[in-house]
């Protein structure tokens, strides 16, 4: 294994020909964080590959529990967190478009309303972890859900609440990666993390060609000319505006919050 370090604090380790930038107690600079994580973790057949269709449960509780221990580890660290879900695991409203039957419109309400039951869920696991965390929506709704506006985040931000936001921007044609923005802009998080099932970008698909550099750092400007699918160029473009860099890295890693923080794993920033 080779190391070096270098005077910002990095150290760069070669292992399995990764090469993996580290910055020392990166983690004490965050104050509050957003994670970005996609309502399709919860299938079982998220992190096993051979899932017998009959045992692929939409709520798979090995996954349910590991987001949360990654979560309470991120806690342990005194970082608050805001957290969107997408409802991936359920209904995604552009599977829909051009389909006569059921309408786009109709499909973006239903998957809106996935991301609450997957923000109710994940509210009772945390629940039984001794984690107390707040839902708030721009649509109006039971089960103790909190309307989204700017006076009900700042109290919940003020009370170093875990927050969790459902149901998107309460409108169709947008995902859960534009309110993650705007979640993260108005809970004041100074990072977006976005778990994939990749480490990051890379100027060609890796799949196809083993010769594909992994690129480190990206600009926003990147990210949209290049129609990464990681995020939508909407949730991009206001990240730009707002100044809110994205970390983009790979659920697969164990403990990746903290390790996405300290940067100790393989990684792509866009800022
Ligand atoms: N959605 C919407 N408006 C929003 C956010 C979400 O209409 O502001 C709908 C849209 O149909 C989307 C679905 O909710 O596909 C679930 O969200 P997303 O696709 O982001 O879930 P993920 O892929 O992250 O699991």
């Amino acid at each position: 294994m080779n190391i070096k370090a270098f005077n910002d604090d990095r150290i760069v380790t070669r292992s399995n020909n990764t090469v993996v930038k580290q910055y020392k107690n990166s983690v004490k600079q965050h104050k509050r964080i957003l994670i970005k994580i996609s309502g399709e973790i919860f299938l079982s057949s998220y992190f096993i590959e051979q899932v017998d269709n009959n045992k692929n449960k939409q709520f798979d509780d090995t996954n349910l529990n590991k987001l949360c221990n990654n979560i309470i580890n991120i806690l342990n660290t005194g970082v608050n967190i805001s957290l969107v879900i997408g409802g991936g695991n359920i209904i995604r409203g552009k599977d829909f478009q051009g389909n006569n039957l059921i309408k786009r419109e109709t499909a973006d309400s239903v998957g809106m309303l996935a991301t609450v039951i997957n923000g109710i869920i994940v509210r009772d696991v945390l629940k039984q972890h001794n984690i107390d965390a707040e839902i708030v929506s721009p649509l109006d709704l039971p089960f103790d859900i909190k309307k989204l506006n700017t006076f009900t985040l700042n109290k919940l931000v003020s009370k170093s609440k875990l927050i969790i936001f459902v149901g998107g921007l309460g409108v169709p044609y947008f995902s859960t990666d534009t309110i993650s923005v705007v979640g993260a802009s108005l809970s004041h998080c100074d990072v977006i993390l976005k778990a994939t099932k990749t480490d990051g970008v890379y100027d060609k698909d890796p799949k196809i060609y083993p010769e594909a550099n992994h690129l480190d750092n990206i600009t926003y400007d990147y990210a949209i000319q290049n129609n990464l699918q990681i995020m939508d160029d909407t949730a991009f473009s206001l990240a730009k505006q707002l100044n809110i860099p994205i970390y983009i890295f790979s659920i697969f890693e164990d403990n990746c919050f903290v390790k996405a923080l300290n940067r100790s794993i393989s990684m792509s920033i866009v800022n």
